[in-house]
């Protein structure tokens, strides 16, 4: 059984489940521990005790610590790919991208711990001068989704000890292999004990205890909108002092294509940012608002593209579109379809159920496309996540730019045009965190600041140097000589 690992020792939890492979039902990943809300506290005490010393660190010791762990996680990064992808369903070629995203975290947020500085201003006031440095903000709770199983831990995990807090990490309940073996090259980083702490186990065990907890100063947390909306109840409603806290949710981001775009650059991002990963991002591309004039010829090509992708196992190196993550996530997908197709849209291609491929049991899903949608139905407001698009037929730009902000939520859109002066349109008036001219709405750098806006994000955003606006806290220092 693989453990949780708490104040630098492993120990077993109170209960423990099964990882189950999406791709195989029959294949068991491994049995893994599962934490109750007394041993997320002690995790809690050990990363409070801890903290102080990891703050008195060189940032050479921390480069060190991360830099390692960034050059591990690249060096292995075919053997945790396939684990990623054996746990997740995502394809080899997917999983393995995301390994080496999450070791390009480490090994930036490693140079970051060199870079840390503050700011010098002179007073208004004579004689005095003002100092701005950040410190840490203490213990940082994270919590994070099944559906980037490392490269999410790595990215608030890598940036949380780069800026000297110490960690209480969470992960999604089906997806513990990949955080394990993530914590398991962490708890051979030279950290003081307890500044690394991981907690698997189930939201409202492990998830709450978090949340609750005063000793945590800081909560980081991906995953649905309705639980997003409890964690920052929790964060502001416990006792104690209030919890700073991140939270990245849905998404419905729009995919614009315009008359004067290439057919084939437009069908490659639909089908790229629709169905890759198997639709299971939040920055995937939902709706695909379409003018007039191309409407029918991107219709026609995105059916033929979609005839070419192959739904399988997820390690087979022919699947293009691999399982969905589980029977639940499954179920949601297929409630949706009937969802659409009762509002009145009309399936143009996909959306079959294959309950087994290769004599392999598991959670197949064959992508599926709406058309004769329209942007008020369920399947065009509500996040389904899974391998699932509507096109939107609509008049002309102007239409497309107001129906692409029709929504609540805003963390990508894009645009296919070879118009710069539309493209300029699309970019300064898109309301979402991030905006993709030609390119896919899915698929960010590892290295600039990712979130959203409205109903997609709360808080700053995450990654790159923006990370520092949540994993410190400012100091203003005025000095009288
Ligand atoms: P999804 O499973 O769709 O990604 P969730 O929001 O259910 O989205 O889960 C995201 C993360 O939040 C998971 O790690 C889950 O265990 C955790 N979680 C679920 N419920 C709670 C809760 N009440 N408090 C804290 N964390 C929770």
């Amino acid at each position: 059984m693989k453990r949780n690992h708490i104040a630098g020792e492993w120990v077993d939890g109170a209960t423990a489940a099964d990882n189950i492979n999406p791709s195989d039902t029959r294949d068991v990943v491994g049995l893994y521990a599962r934490a109750d809300a007394g041993q997320a506290a002690e995790a809690i005490a050990a990363a409070h005790a801890a903290q102080p010393l990891w703050a008195a660190s060189t940032p050479q010791q921390r480069f060190d610590a991360l830099d390692a762990v960034g050059s591990e996680i690249l060096a292995r990064r075919d053997e945790l790919g396939d684990l990623l992808a054996r746990e997740e369903g995502k394809t080899l070629a997917e999983a393995v991208g995301e390994v080496v995203r999450a070791g390009q975290i480490f090994k930036f947020f490693a140079g970051e711990t060199l870079r840390a500085g503050g700011e010098l201003l002179a007073s208004t006031r004579p004689g005095l001068s003002v100092e701005i440095t950040r410190e840490p903000v203490g213990v940082v709770g994270i919590i994070t989704p099944w559906n980037f199983p490392i490269a999410i831990p790595a990215w608030k995990i890598a940036p949380a000890l780069a800026h000297g807090n110490a960690v209480v990490f969470k992960p999604a309940e089906n997806v513990p292999a990949s955080a394990w073996a993530l914590a398991e090259i962490l708890s051979r980083a030279n950290l003081p004990a307890g500044t690394f702490n991981l907690v698997m186990g189930r939201g409202r065990d492990v998830g709450e205890a978090l949340l609750n907890d005063a000793r945590v100063s800081a909560v980081t947390f991906t995953g649905s909108e309705a639980t997003g909306r409890k964690v920052a109840q929790a964060c502001i409603g416990r006792r104690g002092p209030m919890a700073k806290f991140q939270l990245e949710m849905g998404g419905k981001n729009p995919l614009v294509v315009l008359d004067d775009a290439d057919l084939d650059v437009a069908v490659n991002c639909a089908i790229h940012g629709a169905f890759f990963s198997t639709g299971q991002r939040c920055t995937a591309s939902s709706r695909l608002i379409v003018t007039e004039g191309i409407h029918d010829r991107f219709v026609a090509a995105m059916v033929e593209r979609m005839k070419t992708l192959v739904v399988g196992d997820a390690r087979d190196a022919r699947t293009s579109i691999g399982p969905v993550v589980d029977a639940v996530q499954l179920q949601q997908d297929t409630d949706y379809i009937d969802i659409g197709r009762r509002e009145g849209a009309r399936l143009a291609f996909g959306g079959d159920v294959r309950e087994t491929v290769d004599g392999k049991p598991g959670f197949y899903l064959q992508p599926a496309l709406f058309v004769d949608t329209h942007n008020g139905m369920r399947i065009n407001r509500e996040e389904i996540f899974g391998p699932v698009a509507s096109v939107i037929r609509v008049r002309d730009a102007e239409a497309a730019l107001a129906t692409a902000n029709d929504t609540e939520f805003g963390l990508s859109s894009g645009v296919c045009t070879t118009s710069l002066k539309l493209a300029a349109h699309f970019k300064r008036h898109l309301q979402a965190g991030m905006v993709m001219v030609n390119a896919p709405t899915a698929g960010v750098d590892p290295h600039v600041p990712f979130g959203g806006r409205k109903g997609s994000s709360h808080g700053p955003r995450e990654q790159g140097r923006h990370a520092a606006e949540f994993y410190t806290t400012v100091k203003t220092t005025y000095v009288a000589p």
